[in-house]
């Protein structure tokens, strides 16, 4: 039996509050968390605060306390939101999707974790072997991800760094049968470079240090990480790096990855370790490689020519302006920025794109960098499809359920929006320019050029510049931004890949066979695939129903869910879960219609001020009501 919370644990659901204001949140927030209650609703959605402990709140019995219940039945929970969703589904046959958002370390993946295991646990009644299996490689592709995606950070040992996408679908009788799986790599950097105390991605560290002999002298590695240039700095702390590794390769067994292509995944960390041990002299006039051997061993992984090898990371092809093709030597310091670009290419399109077929309290004196302008850019996308798509769903039920729209203002962060990502005029667009144009374009010099973005007061500019973000004020430190942005402009390497004559390695690069005349002319940069990555993802969201768990626009949340009916449900459930606290519903009643009975209910309590009346379902304002019934039934039963 469900047990209602009481008072002394502060409000289960901020509509509740009296005020919304960031104060009252906060103190709220606080004083469940000091009563180990780690969650609280909004409305449909909950907000969760990482308790950094293990909690006894995710077994067995939690699970079925959750199972096929409404949201206010029980005391705020992931599985709360985790059956809405499930069951809006199954109910409607209609796609839903659950949101988990949050800053670095705020539990957003513990908390898909939760919510797939949960699904799990309550599909398949009967046990059917090819829904198990499928379930097995949702669950398994867990350990996958995190092995290529997941990090030590200074904030958490085992921190995704990757934006993550996954889709579950189901059968009509709500098992599912099969998913698939969409990365975000946000954080390719980390494979040439971490910050002190923090390790490059899990996956180096488990094959050098799990991998068997054989396995390792197949790929020319020797078995300490601090060999390599791209992991001696994280080399001394080791998690159960040895262990994991069998783990990881046989969860790429389950997930139905051939022989070949768990080489070929294996044959690409190898290439990156030792392309990060390369190093570049300068004869004369001319840059080489120190080390052939190196060389050949890279040849030798990626099924590619030696010499060919050689000449991408030494040289770069280009068009002149008569479209004429040349090849131009690389300096020293690019032929190094070259190798690690191409690195960090490998490391998302060769390992996390591959395996993908399965804060509001920023702090202004922070300067924040290139990565996190598009972690920030792509959160405004998601605030703005939350809050359009939450406006939808509630217009579109109180139309069919025939309840009269209130119009609500919300603020619409289309602005910031546009500020990024307009074609010809936003900062991704500037910046594009920027990495075109011929000769020096510093990144000051291109922070200038934004100075002529339509000025207003989203942005401000200094020797830095800051964007008045929906979520707070965020200062970018424009160094670096033009480097980053051009990350992937190396065709050289696309080239060299997609003549591989391994079939999995050729595949990944579709674009090494783009002429050099066109991609000269219109190379696509980091800021604009990241764009389009999240275009994509948000018109994939927006033909969906939302479920939160969610950190951003917390307040906007709770005020668009107050202005409205925060609760509804179908008269016949009403009935049965509430009809013992009415002398004229229990234990039948005798009047016309559910709705009638209902209405008799809402009226014994005094209620009826807080409610209205759908075609099929009772629509509440806020939780009080439901409260108050629910406090009346527990004292009947
Ligand atoms: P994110 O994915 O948002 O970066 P994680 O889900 O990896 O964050 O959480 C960071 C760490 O916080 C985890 O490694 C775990 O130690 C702790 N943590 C997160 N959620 C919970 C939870 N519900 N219960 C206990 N510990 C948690």
């Amino acid at each position: 039996m469900a047990v209602l919370e009481g008072l002394e644990f502060g409000k289960s659901d901020f509509v509740l509050l009296d005020e919304v204001n960031i104060e009252q949140f906060m103190e709220n927030l606080k004083l469940r968390f000091e009563k180990a209650r780690i969650y609280t609703f909004i409305g449909e959605g909950v907000v969760s605060v990482n308790p950094y402990k293990q909690m006894d709140i995710y077994g067995k019995e939690d699970i079925n306390a959750y199972r096929g219940r409404e949201l206010y039945e029980n005391p705020p929970h992931l599985y709360a939101v985790a059956d809405a969703a499930y069951k809006a589904m199954k109910r409607r046959s209609k796609d839903t999707c659950i949101v988990v958002s949050g800053e670095s370390g705020a539990g957003k993946t513990e908390a898909s974790k939760y919510i797939m295991q949960y699904i799990a646990a309550i599909t398949n009644p009967s046990q059917r072997a090819e829904v198990e299996s499928v379930k097995n490689v949702l669950l398994k592709s867990n350990c996958v991800l995190e092995a290529f995606g997941n990090a030590k950070t200074n904030r958490n040992d085992n921190s995704s760094r990757f934006g993550k996408y996954m889709d579950i679908n189901f059968n009509f009788n709500g098992d599912p049968t099969g998913g698939h799986i969409n990365n975000y790599l946000l954080e390719k950097s980390r494979v040439v470079q971490q910050n002190g105390g923090e390790r490059n991605f899990h996956s180096f560290y488990q094959l050098l240090r799990g991998g068997s002999d054989d396995m390792l002298k197949s790929l020319h590695l020797h078995n300490d990480p601090a060999n390599y240039v791209y992991t001696r700095d994280g080399a001394v702390t080791s998690y159960n790096d040895r262990y994991s590794h069998n783990t990881v390769l046989s969860a790429l067994n389950v997930i139905g990855f051939s022989e070949e292509e768990i080489h070929s995944i294996y044959r690409i960390l190898g290439t990156i370790l030792i392309l990060g041990n390369l190093q570049f002299e300068t004869d004369r006039e001319s840059v080489l490689v120190v080390g052939m051997e190196d060389v050949s061993h890279i040849a030798e992984l990626t099924s590619t020519e030696p010499d060919n090898v050689t000449k991408s990371l030494l040289y770069r092809t280009v068009a002149t302006g008569g479209g004429e093709v040349i090849e131009k030597g690389h300096s020293e310091k690019e032929a190094c920025f070259g190798r690690d670009a191409f690195t960090k290419v490998l490391a998302t399109l060769g390992l996390h794109d591959r395996l993908c077929h399965i804060n509001t309290c920023v702090c202004v004196s922070l300067l924040f960098s290139f990565e996190q302008f598009c972690i920030n850019y792509c959160n405004e996308k998601l605030q703005q499809l939350f809050i359009q798509l939450i406006l939808c769903q509630e217009q579109d039920e109180y139309k069919r359920e025939g309840i009269i729209w209130q119009h609500m203002d919300y603020f619409n962060n289309q602005i910031i929006v546009d500020l990024v990502e307009q074609p010809h005029k936003g900062i991704i667009s500037v910046l594009d320019e920027a990495c075109l144009s011929v000769g020096k374009v510093t990144d000051t010099v291109c922070l200038e050029s934004m100075d002529l973005l339509p000025s207003d007061k989203t942005m401000e500019f200094h020797r830095d510049f800051r964007i008045r973000h929906y979520a707070g004020d965020v200062t970018y430190s424009v160094e670096g931004f033009l480097d980053k942005n051009k990350d992937p402009l190396f065709q050289d390497f696309k080239r060299l890949m997609f003549n591989s004559s391994n079939p999995v390695m050729k595949e990944m690069w579709p674009d090494g066979q783009l002429s050099i005349t066109e991609v000269t002319k219109r190379p696509l940069t980091a800021a604009t695939l990241f764009k389009n990555s999240i275009v994509a993802l948000v018109e994939k969201l927006s033909c969906k129903e939302p479920y939160y768990v969610a950190y951003l626009g917390l307040l906007e949340n709770v005020r668009v869910r107050r202005a409205g009916f925060a609760y509804r449900q179908a008269y016949t459930r009403f009935l049965q879960r509430y009809k013992m606290t009415c002398e004229y519903t229990w234990p039948n009643h005798l009047m016309g219609t559910d709705r009638e009975a209902v209405e008799a209910i809402v009226t014994q309590h005094g209620l009826q001020d807080d409610v209205a009346y759908g075609h099929t379902k009772l629509f509440v304002r806020t939780p009080k009501s439901l409260f108050t019934l629910e406090q009346e039934r527990a004292a009947l039963i």
